[in-house]
């Protein structure tokens, strides 16, 4: 069992080609972006249901989906995961680390303040939306 790979690897071996996504996230090299088992430590201030999280020094997932990647299972929603965690390093450069979490939580807790439940509160954060939109992207097939 490897606890870490590089994102190209991982994109290559889910059929996209990381040269790819140069357009929709030009400050990302997704060779130079390290995949890594989060510690135990860590994933427990992880939400349930989290499968991996992005920070400005690499992408984190849970062990079973290092396993996934390992085994060559279920490659497409490899796929996705990855494009969506390295979109997230993209906003990190984008906006840098304060504007990145203070838009990202303020965008939570306006959802949260308008009514909204935890899960649809994150859903509609601004940056997770452009996240899952670079995802969908691979998914239907506009990045290969
Ligand atoms: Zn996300």
């Amino acid at each position: 069992m490897y606890d870490s790979a590089p994102a190209d690897d991982i994109l290559r071996a889910s059929g996209i080609d990381p040269n790819s996504l140069r357009e929709i996230m030009p400050r990302v090299d997704p060779a130079q972006v390290k995949v890594r088992v989060a510690g135990p430590w860590f994933r427990r201030f992880w939400a349930k249901g989290i499968a991996a999280i992005a920070l400005p020094n690499g992408v984190f997932v849970q062990p079973a989906v290092m396993e996934r990647f390992r085994v060559g299972a279920e490659p497409e929603r490899s796929g996705r995961l990855i494009v969506h965690e390295l979109m997230h390093i993209e906003q990190w450069r984008r906006l840098g680390p304060i504007r990145h979490i203070s838009q990202y939580l303020g965008d939570y807790l306006r959802n949260r303040f308008q009514g909204f439940g935890h899960w649809e509160s994150y859903r509609a954060i601004r940056l997770e939306e452009e996240a899952r939109d670079a995802a969908a992207a691979v998914e239907i097939g506009l990045i290969r």
